[in-house]
């Protein structure tokens, strides 16, 4: 029998709407660094990771990105958003009624953010701890989303496989990343569009979401595959 063991988050985009906080303090950065943002970087950098986060930025503002320039870059955006982070950061539409739908059901809970643990823990005194059975961030794994291993080591504290999970996220890369892990992917696109693929299903928002239409997930890719 294949069913819905656990459902595992993204936070940024997913969650919370906290895209925004990292749009504009990587903007602040890019004018401390003497250059302006284009569309085309800042869609590059939506569901990124800190250090991938930071080349991709250098290479499109055409910077040199030496060690020490992405340490001190790396550095600066961490205070920024730890600022920006420090208030109550806005839920997306729908998102605080289905994870307390979740775990009204005694659905388990996992928070799997590419964002890494020190402004996490900001994310989770608005998200609730007490949600979550385990969180996971990009600098507690070896490769943060695109690569598998936040879902796998998320599934893996569960104690579940990753097959019996449904990930829930709004960024082309990190869907990317739960696919590669083998969780079904729900999509709700937040900043920028995620290409449609075999196997990832598509929802405006969080709006009235319900464990049988998760379960649903698992069911159709189980028939499908
Ligand atoms: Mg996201």
């Amino acid at each position: 029998m294949t069913r819905l063991d656990a459902v595992l988050w993204d936070m940024d985009g997913t969650l919370l709407d906290s895209e925004k906080l990292w749009d504009l303090a990587i903007r602040e950065l890019a004018g401390e660094l003497g250059r302006e943002m284009t569309e085309e970087i800042r869609h590059a950098l939506i569901g990124a990771s800190g250090p991938n986060a930071l080349r991709i930025l250098f290479d499109g503002l055409g910077l040199e990105p030496t060690p020490d320039a992405l340490t001190d870059a790396g550095e600066w955006i961490e205070r920024r958003v730890s600022d920006l982070f420090h208030g109550p950061v806005p839920w997306r539409p729908g998102a605080q009624e289905a994870l307390a739908a979740v775990r009204a059901a005694g659905i388990p809970m996992a928070l799997v953010t590419n964002t890494k643990r020190s402004l996490t823990e900001y994310g989770l005194n608005t998200l609730g701890r007490e949600n979550f059975h385990a969180s996971v961030c990009a600098d507690e794994v070896p490769e943060g989303k695109p690569a598998p291993d936040l879902y796998l080591r998320a599934a893996q504290l569960l104690g579940v496989l990753p097959e019996h999970t449904v990930a829930i996220e709004d960024s082309p890369t990190g869907a990317l990343s739960a696919e590669a892990a083998g969780c079904a992917v729900l999509v709700i696109p937040c900043e920028i569009a995620v290409p449609e693929r075999p196997g990832r299903t598509f929802r405006d928002s969080l709006v009235g979401l319900t464990t049988t239409e998760l379960q649903g997930l698992i069911l159709e890719r189980s028939a499908a595959s």
